[in-house]
């Protein structure tokens, strides 16, 4: 069982921002492939993929997004394609309706407004039909390089384990937790802190008897703290299974990872 800092007691400002550190450069070990886990070949692909991701997995939206992209490869194909034809592509990814009309009006937006452009400033980005902060900062940091952190439901849990902020909302906890960090660091921390949320620290049943954090984390014993069984809990490649991406980055297939299947691929 991994050695857990338990009953967890107030801590000063210092001591917080050396532990947020440190959970991070060890997350950094564990996860050195970290990387957005939406499949994307350019701005607009990655912006149209996060909007597609909500109310559903980064696995479903890679399996869709080829057909989409193949068909309309430019904001100027999806601003004037037939809604019913985009309907039919993003029926997997649900909400298909409603996400046809935001991917069909983003389109417009960009090409109206920033000459069929995806732009690569947050005041801009956030103008745009259905764009909000965390959208525009994963849009950013890894189609642009810029930093930027992403408050999604999964940072969002994580860092309230952590007691890194007992904000909550997302703007306020983006704040807070940027604070902690320098702003070079804020797009890697932001996988990390989602890749460790999707695969082992599990909103429902943390898998924390596997978690190679226990040590730093205030919300130790929160899940299961029984190794073995914890091990079963874990998902994608840290569960033996593929990750999300159809065409992950190098460092992940170095690394021993393996695509995701195509959709309608068991
Ligand atoms: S899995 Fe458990 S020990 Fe690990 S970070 Fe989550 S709550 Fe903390």
């Amino acid at each position: 069982m991994p050695k857990a800092v338990k009953p967890w007691k107030p801590e000063s400002r210092t001591a917080l921002v050396r532990r947020a550190r440190k959970i991070n450069r060890e997350l950094a070990e564990v996860y050195p492939y970290a990387h957005p886990e939406l499949d994307f070949e350019n701005p607009f692909q990655l912006l149209v993929a996060t909007v597609l991701s909500a109310q559903t997995t980064d696995l479903r939206v890679n399996q869709t997004t080829p057909a989409l992209f193949a068909r309309f490869p430019v904001p100027e194909d999806l601003a004037a394609a037939n809604p019913e034809e985009v309907e039919e592509i993003l029926r997997p990814c649900g909400f298909f309706r409603a996400k046809t009309r935001s991917v069909i009006g983003l389109s417009k937006a960009l090409v109206e407004d920033f000459r069929g452009e995806v732009p690569g400033k947050l005041e801009e980005l956030v103008k745009l039909p259905g764009v909000g902060r965390k959208t525009a900062f994963v849009v950013l940091g890894n189609a642009f390089g810029r930093p930027g952190i992403t408050v999604d439901t999964h940072f969002q849990r994580l860092v309230r384990r952590w007691k890194w902020t007992e904000e909550t909302e997302p703007d306020k906890i983006e704040a807070a937790v940027g604070s902690l960090f320098p702003k070079s660091a804020w797009t890697d921390l932001s996988h990390h802190v989602i890749w460790h949320g999707r695969r082992i620290c599990h909103a429902r049943r943390p898998a924390c008897g596997a978690c190679p954090i226990a040590p730093l984390c205030p919300a130790y014993g929160e899940g299961e703290t029984d190794p073995e069984k914890a091990k079963k809990l874990l998902k994608y490649e840290k569960g033996g299974f593929p990750g999300q991406r159809l065409k992950p980055p190098q460092a992940y297939l170095d690394a021993g990872g393996r695509p995701a299947p195509p959709l309608g691929v068991a």
